[in-house]
């Protein structure tokens, strides 16, 4: 770590960031609660600090904070932060990925969450082996069938995952699914639950180049009932970072 990374991370744990790191430690709480009422151990769950649209300055806070697992949406934003932020940040792709950005990201993306289709699947493939490495996937499901959301449905999830489990570039490693924009989480539940019974189903057919480990579910107004579902990973980024403005 640099001289000038110290600064900015002194400065923001004191200064006009505080907000982050309270906010972390609220969302933390909410966690461990959500585990203690589902009986599972807080250590079961990653929380993916979402922050797309947010400066470097407010990611150094909440690295500073203690999380290291950050997600985006945009590769050329992802890109751009993998270069000017510091190297021991672990990325993650969450957003609808395109297959002529798939070259970009490829080897410098922990997961990515997104794999939407067939196609894209076989575009990472061809890039992980041009590149000589092995990526980490997850499939999206779109459990509620949203016409305006991506993904797999939940009756072609078993399919998918055999078909790309044949691509020796890929590692399925879960499943993911963004749930419908709801006031209330409790209307949730039914779509969290049964992407996790599709997840166990799938992990007990145990096949070749499969793990599933992570089911990535829950957002800063979900993540609460995602967790007690069985949720391992929750990516939230309003409810650490704030709103965020596109403008
Ligand atoms: C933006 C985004 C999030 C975070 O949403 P918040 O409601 O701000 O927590 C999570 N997952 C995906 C796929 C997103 O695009």
């Amino acid at each position: 770590m640099n001289t000038t990374q110290h600064t900015t991370q002194n400065t923001a744990l004191s200064g006009k960031l505080s907000f982050i790191t309270e906010n972390i430690l609220s969302v933390q709480s909410k966690i461990q609660a959500a585990c203690q009422r589902s009986s599972r151990s807080a250590k079961t769950i990653t929380l993916l600090a979402v922050s797309k649209t947010k400066p470097n300055e407010m990611i150094l806070a909440a690295q500073s904070a203690g999380l290291t697992v950050f997600g985006e949406n945009y590769v050329q934003e992802l890109c751009e932060k993998i270069e000017t932020l510091p190297s021991d940040i672990t990325w993650h792709m969450i957003g609808h990925l395109q297959r002529n950005k798939v070259k970009y990201i490829i080897g410098k993306t922990a997961l990515i969450h997104s794999v939407d289709s067939f196609r894209l699947a076989e575009q990472i493939e061809k890039e992980a082996a041009k590149a000589g490495v092995v990526q980490d996937i997850l499939l999206e499901i779109n459990v509620a069938q949203e016409e305006s959301k991506w993904g797999f449905t939940l009756e072609d999830a078993l399919d998918a995952v055999k078909q790309v489990s044949q691509l020796s570039h890929i590692r399925v490693k879960g499943l993911m699914t963004s749930a419908p924009y709801t006031e209330n989480p409790e209307e949730n539940r039914l779509y969290f639950r049964a992407l996790r019974s599709c997840f166990d189903s799938i992990r007990e057919m145990a096949l070749p180049n499969v793990s599933m480990e992570v089911l990535s579910m829950g957002m800063t107004g979900d993540y609460e009932v995602a967790i007690e579902e069985g949720s391992t990973l929750v990516r939230v980024g309003t409810g650490i970072f704030g709103e965020r403005n596109y403008h």
